[in-house]
């Protein structure tokens, strides 16, 4: 029987809480059902697709967990801010944040626009600071708790085309280790998982040759599954992982060794 635990939600108070940016499809979809199949309640952001996201609430609800979607943008500190507060209101708490909302706006450099430069920072790297912050007296209060920011292969290696997206990714990496050492204190880890090419809407539009390409520079040679993804920040917020903090986990069939 369901047990009420602090937050206005009807949950069982034995299951920890994650956040999950970018729920409503593709890797942060996956999260949240491995998640749930680990015993979290769910709490997924989502930027505009409300459909998507009730169905993925759908989904984490036929598997056990207490759910809610949040439209938000987490480019927005002042909408960070809110939600948060709301999910806090709701749940009672959050054990683990999963920063996995992202955007590309992919072009040639010296055909770049300010706007598409700025956009991609904004929602893939101030978004998971604005997350973090927004997250971090919870945090310290409870002097424990999981922070995975999702960064790239792109972020390690640089990409052609992609320079708004990889400054992102590898950005993200210094904000990982930089929180990583700020919250050790407080028994807080902080760790960056960097997929290869994983098989999701971001990467559905690429050519038959690009994608070829791509595969050409995989040592195991296959792009990855979200599932992939999900395993590997599983792993990251449970409690096997406790001593590792500040690291950037490739998951990439080998391409960027
Ligand atoms: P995706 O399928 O394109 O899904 C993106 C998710 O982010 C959606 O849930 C979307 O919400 C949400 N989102 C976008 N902008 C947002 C905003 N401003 N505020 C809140 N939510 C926002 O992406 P994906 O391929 O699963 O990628 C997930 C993460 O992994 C991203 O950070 C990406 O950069 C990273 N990654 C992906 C790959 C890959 O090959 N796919 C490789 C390396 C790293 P809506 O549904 O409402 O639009």
């Amino acid at each position: 029987m369901a047990e009420k635990k602090t937050g206005t939600l009807e949950r069982d108070a034995s299951r920890r809480v994650a956040l999950v940016t970018g729920g409503s499809r593709g890797i942060g979809r996956a999260t949240a059902l491995r998640l749930a199949a680990d015993g979290f309640d769910v709490a997924i952001v989502y930027a505009g697709n409300a459909e998507r996201a009730a169905g993925v609430v759908d989904e984490l609800a036929q598997a056990g967990a207490t759910a809610k979607a949040y439209q938000c943008d987490v480019a927005s500190s002042d909408q960070v801010k809110a939600t948060v507060k709301q999910v806090l209101d709701d749940f009672g708490s959050v054990w683990a944040l999963v920063n996995n909302a992202g955007v590309t706006r992919d072009g040639l450099m010296a055909r770049m626009k300010d706007e598409d430069f700025d956009r991609v920072i904004d929602v893939n790297l101030k978004g998971a600071f604005n997350m973090a912050r927004a997250l971090t007296r919870t945090f310290m209060r409870q002097r424990g708790g999981r922070i995975v920011n999702l960064s790239s292969v792109v972020g390690i290696m640089g990409n052609a085309g992609q320079v708004n997206y990889s400054a992102s990714k590898a950005g993200l990496i210094g904000l990982t280790k930089s929180v990583a050492r700020e919250l050790a204190p407080r028994n807080v880890t902080c760790n960056a998982v960097a997929p290869g090419f994983v098989e999701t809407d971001m990467t559905a539009g690429l050519s038959d040759s690009t994608r070829k390409d791509y595969e050409s520079q995989i040592p195991l040679g296959k792009m990855c599954a979200p599932e992939d993804i999900a395993a590997a920040i599983a792993f990251l917020v449970s409690d096997q992982a406790s001593l590792i903090t500040g690291v950037v986990l490739p998951v990439d069939g080998g391409m960027a060794m």
